[in-house]
């Protein structure tokens, strides 16, 4: 059977429930704000949804946390609105995928409450990840490993009697208890829960935490207390997937599903085979510096590694768990690696205005990149917005698990979760409706420039930028499919011509790091800056150039 791969080339809008839409006036983003902004997303041009997770939970990790995998938390809606939500997707030509979490549950999940009150060897702790502690009385961890929030990835439970107890395994934070996979009624749930998600009429997954399911705690402690995850071919995970993926096809073949995973391209590609999963998050291009050399070594090696299994690429720069890129290449200093997530640290003491500046201008030029290479792209909410990072939210509005689990050292990712700005001069800026309670997290009294409205007015916004580079994308083949192929460039410049067989050709020049660039002889069709006097590309921009025909 043929089926359409529509994900090879696909935009990808990722949605955090909680702060793009507030429909109901609690201060909080819910599923009919979203399917009230429908016309929005139709107009920016994107083809999917990634929505993170909306369904029951006590909100320890930002929902992260699932109580309840085929459910949508009060605070968000019900289920009937998720259906209306699909449908006004569906009616506007945009799919939707979800987070699907299956590392970890929350601590709430009846499964685990079930473990715990079952006790030491039942049925019902083999679903998770419980071992004896060490030490005379068991009182000590059964191994040194830390947890990605800070703090230890072990916490003792207490038995039925009373007595203290064993201890369960949890990754991230301790409400968020680690599954066994090892056991296969882990597996079969989790195949339930696809199945009953792709009947609801979802397109696809996002799938959290995808390489870390399967530890080997044989290893013991480790000198910097990383937890033993084994990787590669030979890692129990690989049959995970393919059983997953044989319920997807069965279900719907042409549901998709995007693996995070933090490991080495070599790694990712085996995640991409055939039978597992269908794309994989680039995080190199997203942690890729500012600079010409380190943005062509991510391409490079995203692509490369891709195509040796028939996969396509996936460009990202900004999500939920990252300073905002605007934020992050306005900063010089922390150019290298500088995309962190999850674990990492606060704000830092600068110009923020020049930061600013200097990271819209950047994040346009990285708009143009990211839209014009061949594969799958995603953009964060508000990335298209041109959103800086917010980093001087007090620290009683902060939830972010890490920063209580590290004493404040690290503050973690509330920062760019901040509800959009709509419309108006002023907080909520239209994110909840008049007379409602304050936004979850409190918005920047200067964010009137970042709202929809404001940028809707302004053909040279990072709203109309992206616009214009959806709308080029969707026109020309080259601008997302096809080869990549470099031209020389001087330092600091990249210069990429584009083609896909069919159809116009293209070069992509963009100046990272160099003062300036030669554009070719054919059609400037977009630039993210004004070019200077004489014609050349001025620094921290990019240009597309349409080619003569032969
Ligand atoms: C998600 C984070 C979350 C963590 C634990 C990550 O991959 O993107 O937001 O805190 O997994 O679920």
């Amino acid at each position: 059977m043929t089926t359409s791969q529509w994900w090879r080339e696909a935009v990808f809008y990722q949605v955090y429930p909680r702060s793009f839409a507030d429909s109901d006036g609690d201060g909080e983003g819910d599923l009919a704000g979203i399917a009230s902004r429908m016309d929005y997303l139709a107009a920016l041009g994107v083809d999917a949804l990634w929505l993170c997770p909306f369904y029951p939970s006590p909100m320890v990790d930002g929902g992260y946390d699932v109580a309840d995998y085929t459910g949508v938390d009060p605070r968000y809606g019900s289920l009937s609105e998720f259906d209306e939500l699909v449908a006004a997707a569906h009616q506007a030509q945009i799919r939707v995928t979800i987070d699907l979490v299956p590392n970890h549950c929350s601590s709430e999940h009846p499964w685990f409450t079930q473990a715990v009150a079952a006790g030491r060897g039942s049925a019902e702790r083999e679903r998770f990840l419980f071992r004896e502690g060490r030490g005379d009385a068991g009182e000590l961890p059964p191994t040194n490993w830390a947890s990605v929030f800070g703090g230890p990835s072990w916490t003792r439970v207490t038995e039925p009697d009373g007595s203290p107890g064993q201890w369960y395994y949890h990754l991230f934070a301790a409400e968020q208890p680690d599954f066994n996979w090892h056991n296969p009624e882990v597996l079969a749930e989790f195949n339930r829960i696809v199945r009953f998600w792709l009947e609801r009429g979802v397109d696809g997954f996002r799938i959290d935490v995808s390489d870390a399911l399967i530890k080997d705690f044989e290893a013991g402690d480790t000198p910097d207390a990383t937890p033993v995850i084994p990787k590669g071919e030979g890692s129990a995970v690989h049959p995970i997937y393919r059983e997953l993926r044989a319920t997807m096809d069965a279900v719907n073949p042409e549901a998709m599903a995007v693996i995070e995973t933090g490991t080495t391209p070599e790694i990712v590609a085996l995640f991409l085979r055939p039978d597992e999963m269908h794309l994989a998050f680039n995080f190199a291009f997203a942690s890729a510096a500012w600079q010409a050399s380190s943005l062509r070594g991510a391409i490079d090696s995203a692509i490369a590694t891709t195509r040796v299994v028939g996969a396509p690429a996936t460009w990202v720069t900004d999500n939920h768990d990252t300073t905002r890129s605007v934020t992050r290449y306005g900063r010089d200093e922390r150019l290298e690696g500088a995309y962190v997530p999850v674990a990492r640290g606060g704000g830092a003491a600068d110009d923020t205005h020049a930061v600013i500046e200097r990271g819209l201008r950047r994040a346009r030029a990285a708009a143009a990149l990211l839209l014009t290479l061949p594969g799958a792209a995603y953009i964060y909410q508000g990335q298209e917005l041109g959103l800086p990072e917010v980093e001087d939210l007090p620290d009683e509005a902060i939830q972010d698990p890490s920063f209580a689990r590290t004493g404040g050292a690290v503050r973690g990712r509330d920062g760019c979760r901040v509800p959009l700005a709509w419309e108006g001069n002023e907080p909520s800026y239209g994110f909840s409706p008049d007379g409602s309670a304050p936004p979850w997290l409190p918005q920047p009294t200067t964010w009137a420039p970042f709202s929809v409205a404001a940028q809707e007015q302004d053909p040279d916004s990072m709203l109309a930028l992206y616009r214009a580079l959806l709308d080029l994308r969707r026109c020309h083949p080259a601008l997302r499919a096809g080869e990549v192929t470099w031209l020389d460039a001087e330092p600091g410049v990249l210069r990429l011509r584009r083609s896909a067989g069919v159809g116009t050709e293209f070069v992509v020049v963009a100046t990272a790091g160099a003062d300036r660039a030669h554009l070719p002889a054919g059609t400037v069709l977009l630039t993210t800056a004004p070019l200077t006097p004489d014609g050349l590309l001025p620094a921290d921009a990019a240009a597309i150039v349409e080619l003569a025909g032969p």
